[in-house]
């Protein structure tokens, strides 16, 4: 099979993301860019995690049509299309339905720097423009949200958009940001919560490159 290690991967993150509570049924979606080929293997539309298997995941190119599975890709397929034709450090992306982070997203609101742990996403999380699910419109939003350099966005009304150079990364992003959401929301049910500001959260990105690199992986 095309990419078994990378399809197995996704369908082993859905079941992730599901048992997480990032999730539920056959919402969010995640997808891989294949280093030096111009394929990505995406998770399939209205699938239910639990009993996905590797082979269920397409493969599609760049323009969307599929190269391998017979699956049809997930319905947010022209976002992620969108994402890595902006991106290039973008090799994959994990989309969420966690409730703390769709909460701010339905009140349009950004997470601001609550908690320093936001640095996963950057400085803070945007908000990206409303579009129904699955257009090309809501692509654009998405992309221009997320910039050169953001990690994570809010779909407005929808759920969340993490990215990252691994899968493994880009659900940490989400993971992480979902953390935050959930912070932010608890404090400011008892008060209002201190904001970090830029520069403290530009220190903050900085010492997240080298945390966690032992002396042995060093380059
Ligand atoms: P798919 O099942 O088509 O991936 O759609 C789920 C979703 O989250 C739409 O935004
Ligand atoms: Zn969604």
């Amino acid at each position: 099979m095309l990419y078994a290690k990378e399809r197995a991967e996704i369908a082993d993150c859905c079941r992730a993301m599901l048992r997480a509570g990032l999730t539920t049924g056959s919402g969010g979606n995640i997808s891989a860019r294949i280093p030096g080929e111009e394929h990505l293997c995406i998770s399939p539309t209205g699938i239910l995690y639990e009993r996905m298997q590797a082979a269920d995941v397409p493969v599609v190119d760049m323009s969307g049509r599929t190269v391998d599975g017979v699956m049809l890709p997930s319905s947010e397929a022209p976002m992620h299309l969108a994402v890595y034709a902006q991106r290039s450090d973008v090799r994959a992306i994990v989309h969420t339905h966690s409730p703390y982070a769709a909460t701010f997203a339905c009140l349009r609101e950004e997470i601001p720097a609550v908690h320093y742990l936001i640095g996963f996403a950057g400085t803070h999380v945007p908000v990206a423009q409303y579009a129904t699910y699955g257009t090309p419109e809501l692509a654009e939003h998405a992309v221009r949200a997320l910039g050169t350099e953001f990690q994570a966005i809010l779909l407005a009304n929808h759920g969340l958009l993490a990215v990252g150079p691994t899968i493994e990364r880009a659900y940490a992003v989400a993971e992480e940001i979902e953390l935050v959401a959930r912070i932010h929301y608890q404090a400011r049910t008892i008060g209002q919560p201190v904001i970090l500001d830029d520069a403290e959260m530009k220190r903050i990105i900085g010492k997240f490159h080298s945390y966690g690199v032992q002396p042995c992986e060093e380059e």
